[in-house]
């Protein structure tokens, strides 16, 4: 069967809705149903990729061949993607050569037992106004573990070299990085080059439905909960879960934020669409900073256009995407963490979560500039 490939898991009952839509198909033979379907219904549509399944291989390739390569050089290569294991590897070698900034947070443990590890990047001081930025929260969005990887490094390397805004930003607050929000999806997308792997949104938790394991972490937040644009059907890819913050890695977020009790901003990191959204998801209706918050979101995504002409739209996640309940942003928003903000990385749909590893390292890059521009306007603008 076909599959919509927006980061939203709609049904294809709501897909009919759409004007301009994206479709994955896996094999040749869909796609071809797919398309006497939608020439049937008079539904205009676009082949974005033709065969899926080639990408995927490639991918793998790649990623194999980097594997070997930074084992013979004893390097890290920022334009790859990586599995968990390298990811966190990675954090303990950037914790062990910038221990007088950085070090890693445990928050608590995966459903499958995993270790969930926050990178806290301080200089010194007890709760200090904070930033949150997280990534991956869907498996499959793996351009978004890439950048956040990205993005670690830089952060050390504009403080070690004195960069602005970097080092006036950490000397009034903390950031607090997540690179990996969902660790057995994530595993779970590498365990093969097959779409139902590769693909995989959710968690993997059992659900009442022995079939149809995994709850969407990002509609399982205590904002809204079971209301528009998410499922109570486990076979959904929005998947709300049975309770608000029944997922014990959503859970061990918002108790990690609410101990802490002083972040100011918080910022999550999807793909893909390019976008760049505030509160609210889960209603059309304006959040009372949204005039504040849109002004910020249009200077962030201006200065993320000046390095590569990436255009991004601005908006509410419920006016840029689609409605949404449950969303990690409306959640922080409603707990009075006012700059709240959700990215979507790259691209608009050409490669969708397959995007290219050769486009990792400009994608962080452009996603910088945006990312500093916020930090500076929070830290600029105390609350
Ligand atoms: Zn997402």
């Amino acid at each position: 069967m076909c599959q919509l490939d927006v980061d939203s898991g709609v049904s294809v009952k709501s897909l009919l809705t759409y004007f301009n839509f994206h479709l994955i198909t896996y094999v040749q033979h869909d796609m071809e149903i797919s398309q006497i379907f939608l020439k049937k219904n008079n539904i205009p549509f676009t082949v974005m990729i033709n065969n899926v399944q080639e990408l995927l291989v490639r991918e793998r390739e790649e990623m194999v061949h980097n594997a070997e390569m930074e084992r013979k050089s004893k390097s890290f290569n920022f334009a790859a993607y990586h599995d968990l294991e390298t990811i966190y590897s990675f954090m303990d070698t950037l914790v062990a050569s910038h221990s007088n900034l950085i070090s890693k947070v445990n928050i608590g443990r995966t459903y499958e037992n995993r270790t969930m590890y926050v990178l806290k990047f301080s200089t010194g001081g007890v709760k200090k106004p904070a930033i949150w930025i997280d990534a991956g929260i869907h498996a499959r969005e793996w351009i978004s573990h890439a950048t956040a990887v990205w993005l670690a490094d830089r952060i050390a390397t504009d403080f070690m070299g004195n960069r602005a805004p970097v080092p006036s930003i950490l000397s009034h607050m903390d950031i607090f990085l997540m690179i990996v929000a969902n660790p057995d999806g994530y595993v779970f997308t590498h365990l093969s080059p097959n779409p139902h792997y590769r693909l995989w949104r959710k968690s993997r938790s059992a659900t009442s439905n022995p079939k149809c394991p995994g709850v969407d972490l990002n509609r399982n937040w205590d904002a809204e909960f079971g209301g528009p644009g998410a499922s109570d059907d486990p076979c959904a890819e929005d998947y709300r879960g049975p309770s608000a913050q029944s997922e014990i890695e959503v859970k061990n977020i918002v108790d990690f934020i609410m101990n802490h009790g002083n972040f100011k901003s918080f910022i999550t990191i999807h793909s893909y669409m390019q976008l760049l959204m505030y509160p609210y998801g889960y209603s059309g209706t304006d959040a009372p900073d949204q005039p504040e918050l849109h002004d910020v979101a249009t200077s962030a995504s201006k200065a993320l256009n000046s390095w590569h002409g990436t255009v991004y739209k601005v908006g509410s996640i419920f006016h840029t995407i689609k409605p949404a309940s449950g969303a990690s942003v409306d959640w922080a928003y409603l707990r009075g963490i006012k700059y709240s903000f959700a990215f979507e990385l790259r691209d608009t749909g050409r490669y969708g979560f397959l995007l290219p590893a050769d486009q990792i390292v400009s994608t962080a890059r452009e996603t910088w500039f945006a990312l500093r521009y916020i930090m500076k306007y929070v830290c600029d603008h105390p609350y």
